[in-house]
């Protein structure tokens, strides 16, 4: 377990857990040794797979909702009956953004955003900086692709995710004399898969029909004690 920040507020201390030479939080105690709810003067329990322990009075939880419909986390007693139904059922499919920079501005000065429903990146920003004195020009595009789509394209590696990207803006900027300007202009990127992060496992959680209630029921706390918190809510 990793980090300890002590914050100047008495004796509070604030751990944060993170997955640290692969030590990662493994179960959340929170009765006693008769199996017992904790009281209010209890300390809750945090063993990492290694067994190793600490103990904290309160704990809040930000860990992806995929690690929690995964099980890696084990709740002692169980948690209650609705926040497991609330978990299983919002879904957190993958999301994958790509970030090209290129040697020129290829797209009207005016365009900062696009949404494509049907095309290769279903949202893509770009971003523009021209200097008419110097050289210090940065023109960059950003693909974001998000749950069943970046799902259909979750095989795909980043270099073949970058020539799709590469093709669909030359389709809709090339012209009969500069038919591939993203081609032709392009010089790096990178490439992150957030599905594919060991300790993510997926993008955002997304709005589905009847979820709306879920979510709450999600972020209530157990006991005033565990708390629920990070982008999946
Ligand atoms: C493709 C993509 C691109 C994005 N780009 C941007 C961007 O450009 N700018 C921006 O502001 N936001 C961006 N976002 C949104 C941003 O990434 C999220 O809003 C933010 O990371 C959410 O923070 P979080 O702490 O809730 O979850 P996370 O960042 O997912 O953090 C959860 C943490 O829990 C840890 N964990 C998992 N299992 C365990 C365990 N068993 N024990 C202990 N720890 C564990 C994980 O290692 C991770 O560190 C992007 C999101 C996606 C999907």
């Amino acid at each position: 377990m990793e980090s300890k920040f002590e914050w100047g507020l008495g004796n509070c201390s604030i751990f944060v857990l993170k997955p640290c030479n692969l030590k990662t939080l493994s179960a959340i105690v929170f009765a006693d040794e008769d199996g017992h709810r904790l009281n209010a003067g209890g300390r809750i329990l945090l063993k990492n797979q290694h067994g190793e322990n600490i103990t904290a009075k309160y704990v809040v939880i930000t860990v992806p909702l995929t690690i929690l419909k995964d099980g890696d986390i084990t709740f002692v007693p169980k948690l209650p009956a609705d926040k497991n139904r609330a978990i299983n059922t919002i879904q957190m499919l993958r999301a994958w953004k790509i970030i090209c920079q290129f040697k020129r501005r290829f797209w009207p000065e005016k365009l900062h955003q696009i949404y494509s429903v049907r095309g290769f990146s279903s949202e893509i920003w770009m971003w523009s900086r021209g200097s008419a004195v110097n050289d210090d020009n940065c023109h960059v595009v950003v693909g974001l692709e998000t749950a069943e789509s970046a799902e259909q394209k979750s095989s795909l590696s980043g270099q073949q995710v970058l020539e799709g990207f590469l093709s669909y803006l030359d389709e809709m900027f090339g012209t009969p004399s500069d038919p591939h300007p993203a081609t032709d202009s392009f010089l790096d990127y990178v490439y992150f898969h957030r599905s594919n992060h060991l300790f993510i496992r997926g993008g955002y959680t997304s709005l589905t029909a009847h979820v709306h209630d879920l979510r709450h029921l999600f972020a209530r706390p157990v006991e005033d004690r565990l708390f629920f918190a990070g982008s999946k809510l």
